[in-house]
C-alpha cells in the first residue's frame, strides 16, 4: 500500500519565499507538489520541511478559493 505523501513547506533562504504543498496523490508534480527552485529569485536549492498543522490548514483554504 503506497504511503500518502506528507504536506511539505518549501522555504527560500534568500528571499524568504514560502510555499506549503498538500499533495493529493503520490504522483508528485514539480511546480505543484514540490519545488526545487524559488519562483521569485531562482535560488536553489530550497529548504524543505514537514508542514505544520496551521500551514496545512492555510494551504487547503487557499486551494479552496
Ligand atoms: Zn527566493
Amino acid at each position: 500500500m503506497p504511503i500518502p505523501p506528507r504536506p511539505l513547506t518549501f522555504i527560500c533562504p534568500r528571499c524568504a519565499w514560502q510555499k506549503t504543498t498538500v499533495p493529493l496523490s503520490d504522483a508528485l508534480e514539480v511546480g505543484r507538489d514540490l519545488y526545487v527552485q524559488c519562483p521569485k529569485c531562482k535560488h536553489e536549492p530550497l529548504e524543505g520541511r514537514l508542514a505544520t498543522q496551521a500551514e496545512i490548514l492555510k494551504a487547503k483554504l487557499v486551494s479552496f478559493f
